[in-house]
C-alpha cells in the first residue's frame, strides 16, 4: 500500500476514506482535516479565545496539539474528578496533562472538584439521589457546570471538546433509539452561544477514533490509555461495539450515519430549537442558564449534600 501523496510506503490505511498515507503525510492530514471542519462549521476564528476541555486522553490532548499547531489561541482546562480507586485514573491523567502543557508552554486551568466543591465525584454520587452508585450522571453535571463557569469567568468565546466520530455516532445512536428529541436538537459540531454560555464546539467530530489513536501514537504524545473505571459496561461502549461491527462490514457507515443526521437537521427536521432556548432562565444561585424551575440541577445537587 502506497501513500497517496508521495508514493512512499503507507503506514495508515483508511478503508472508510479509500485513502492510505505515510507517517509524514498522515500527521499533516489530520490537522488539515480538522481545520477544514473548523471552517466548514464556522466553529471559531484565530482571534477568538478557546478553552479546550482536556482529560489527559488521546482525543483531547490531540485536539489541543492540533489547535496549537494551527495557530489558534487555545488554553486548557483540566477537571480533577477525584476518581483514584484502582489505577489512579485522575492523578495519572492530571500528571500527563500537566506534563503536556508544561512542555509546550501552554496555559492550563486546573479545577479540583474536591477542593472547590467539597467532595470527589464518587463521594457526590454516593450521597446524591442522582448518582445511585453510578457516578456518570453526577460527573457529567459537575463537568458541564465547571466548564461553563471557567469559560464565563475567564472570558473565553468558545469551549472545545475532543469528541470524535465514534463518540458522536454512539451518542446519536442512543438518542435515536429513544427518539430523544431535545438531545437530538442539541447534538452537532457547534452549539451556538446563548446569554451566559459560551459556544460549544467539537472539532474532531468527523474523525474516527482509530484515526485519532494513530495520530497520538505517531506523534508520540503521552496520554492516559486506560478508561475511567466507571465507564466499564456503559451503554455508550456497547453502542460503539455495535457500530464497530457495522463499520467493519460497511466501511464508512459510521460517518454516513452522522453526516446524514447533520443533513436532516439542516433541512429543518428538528426545527423547534428556538422554543427550547426561550425556556432558559439564569439559576438564582450560580447564574448559569437552566431550564429547571428554580435552582439549576448542579446547585440542587449541591444543596442536597
Ligand atoms: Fe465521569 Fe463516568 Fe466519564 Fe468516569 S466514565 S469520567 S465517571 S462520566
Ligand atoms: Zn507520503
Ligand atoms: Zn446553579
Amino acid at each position: 500500500m502506497k501513500c497517496r501523496t508521495c508514493g512512499q510506503k503507507a503506514l495508515v490505511n483508511m478503508r472508510q476514506h479509500k485513502l492510505a498515507l505515510c507517517k509524514e503525510h498522515y500527521l499533516e492530514w489530520i490537522p488539515d482535516q480538522t481545520e477544514r471542519f473548523i471552517e466548514k462549521y464556522k466553529m471559531f476564528t484565530r482571534t477568538e479565545k478557546i478553552l479546550v476541555a482536556v482529560s489527559g486522553g488521546k482525543d483531547s490532548l490531540s485536539l489541543w496539539d492540533i489547535l496549537q499547531r494551527q495557530g489558534y489561541q487555545a488554553d486548557g482546562l483540566y477537571i480533577c474528578l477525584g476518581i483514584d480507586a484502582g489505577l489512579n485514573y485522575s492523578s495519572e491523567s492530571q500528571r500527563l496533562t500537566e506534563k503536556f502543557a508544561a512542555r509546550r508552554n501552554l496555559k492550563l486551568h486546573i479545577v479540583d472538584v474536591q477542593k472547590e466543591y467539597g467532595a470527589t465525584i464518587p463521594q457526590f454520587a454516593q450521597k446524591s439521589r442522582r448518582g445511585r452508585g453510578k457516578p456518570c450522571s453526577v460527573c457529567g453535571l459537575v463537568k458541564r457546570h465547571v466548564m461553563n463557569r471557567i469559560a464565563r469567568d475567564f472570558g473565553y468565546d468558545v469551549l472545545a471538546t475532543g469528541h470524535n466520530l465514534d463518540d458522536e455516532a454512539a451518542i446519536l445512536f442512543g438518542n435515536t433509539l429513544s427518539w430523544a428529541g431535545e438531545y437530538l436538537l442539541r447534538q452537532g459540531p457547534v452549539l451556538p452561544e446563548t446569554p451566559g454560555l459560551a459556544r460549544k464546539v467539537k472539532p474532531l467530530c468527523r474523525i474516527y477514533e482509530r484515526e485519532m489513536l494513530a495520530y497520538v501514537l505517531l506523534h508520540g504524545i503521552e496520554y492516559i490509555y486506560y478508561e475511567c473505571p466507571f465507564s466499564a459496561g456503559s451503554t455508550s461502549i456497547y453502542y460503539k461495539q455495535l457500530l464497530n461491527k457495522l463499520e467493519s462490514d460497511r466501511p464508512g457507515a459510521k460517518l454516513s450515519f452522522y453526516l446524514s443526521f447533520l443533513e436532516a437537521r439542516k433541512s429543518g427536521l428538528f426545527a423547534e430549537r428556538q422554543e427550547i432556548q426561550a425556556e432558559l432562565h439564569p439559576c438564582p444561585n450560580c447564574g448559569q442558564p437552566t431550564s429547571a424551575p428554580g435552582l439549576c440541577s448542579f446547585c440542587r445537587m449541591m444543596s442536597q449534600q
